[in-house]
């Protein structure tokens, strides 16, 4: 956690750092489970297709594993894959009682449905909270297993004891993965939420009225420093390109002075993701085994 000056004081979120505090405390649980002559937990990855971006972030979500001592499998399936080729993926995962989590990675290839995929994953093994029944049970304000992104924005804002009862939380986007959820999350400790999107009027005087703002869209810099109430909690959750370059939702360096604390787009909400992905797939490992 950095400080930045400013004519507000700006809390710079190191999510890295939080993130390596989480796995150490995750390495313990595994470490203990291993001791008492339990196999560690084990998450899958499907790969469809030779996206390098996502080998990357499949390679990134399993090196996490091994070093919380965690096991991991990789299923990889040509970029022509079919849906019924995916989904008997899927179903021999669910049917393999040493595989606690599965993750499919998205974009998944065309004629591929995301929601069929997701639909077929065992609910006790979605770690990535993608399926029906764990997003019902967010809904419903039972317990489950969440969308990762989401689990790690609440994490970031409670470590930094952010307050949400009653506070209004102003969330850019809503998709399944990320708005949605987030919302979901952030109502569940009694913030008032507004959900904004493409089609919103007057997004700048919604994110002005935010005590805490979440941007999930994937434009760049869409927030500016005049849209941030001094002392907000800001988020940016989106990752773009630009002339090489990654930049995220938020302006940062207009941000730094106005928010009170604020997440870069480097070592900011990326790190807690994966961190959620890990904690997700212990609880899976946990609920599923009794351990
Ligand atoms: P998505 O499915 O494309 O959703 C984007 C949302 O932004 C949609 O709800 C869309 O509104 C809204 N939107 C688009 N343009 C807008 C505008 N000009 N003003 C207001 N809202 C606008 O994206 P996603 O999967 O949620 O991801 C969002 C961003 O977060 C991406 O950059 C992604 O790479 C990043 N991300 C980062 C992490 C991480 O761990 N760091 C994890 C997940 C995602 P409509 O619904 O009206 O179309």
């Amino acid at each position: 956690m950095t400080t930045a000056p400013g004519a507000v004081h700006t809390v710079v979120v190191d999510g890295l750092a939080l993130a390596q505090d989480l796995r150490a405390k995750l390495a313990g649980e595994v470490a203990a489970l291993v001791a008492a002559g339990r196999r560690p937990p084990c998450l899958a990855v499907v790969l469809v297709g030779d996206d390098p971006a996502s080998a990357s972030y499949i390679k990134g979500k399993r090196r996490a594993c091994e070093r919380v001592g965690m096991a991991s499998v990789e299923r990889k399936l040509d970029a022509a894959s079919t849906q019924p080729d995916v989904l008997a993926c899927v179903e021999s995962l669910n049917r393999d009682d040493g595989v606690d989590g599965i993750l499919v990675q998205l974009p998944l290839p065309r004629p591929v449905s995301a929601n069929a995929i997701a639909s077929a994953i065992d609910p006790a093994k979605d770690v990535d909270g993608v399926g029906p029944l764990n997003a019902g049970r967010l809904l419903l304000g039972e317990p489950g297993l969440f969308p990762c992104t989401p689990l790690g924005i609440l994490e970031i804002l409670d470590r930094h004891a952010i307050p949400l009862e009653g506070a209004h939380a102003v969330v850019i986007g809503r998709s399944m993965i990320v708005g949605k959820p987030v919302s979901l999350l952030l109502q569940r400790r009694n913030a008032t939420v507004t959900m904004c999107h493409s089609r919103t009027r007057d997004l700048a005087g919604w994110c002005r009225s935010a005590d805490v703002l979440v941007s999930a869209v994937g434009v760049p810099r869409l927030v500016h420093g005049d849209w941030i109430r001094p002392g907000a909690a800001v988020v940016d959750v989106g990752v773009s390109e630009v002339d090489g370059a990654i930049v995220g939702d938020v302006d940062f360096e207009a941000a730094r002075g106005v928010a009170g604390l604020l997440t870069p787009h480097r070592r900011g909400v990326g790190p807690m993701t994966i961190t959620m992905l890990l904690q997700n797939t212990l609880l899976a490992y946990r609920q599923r085994s009794g351990a």
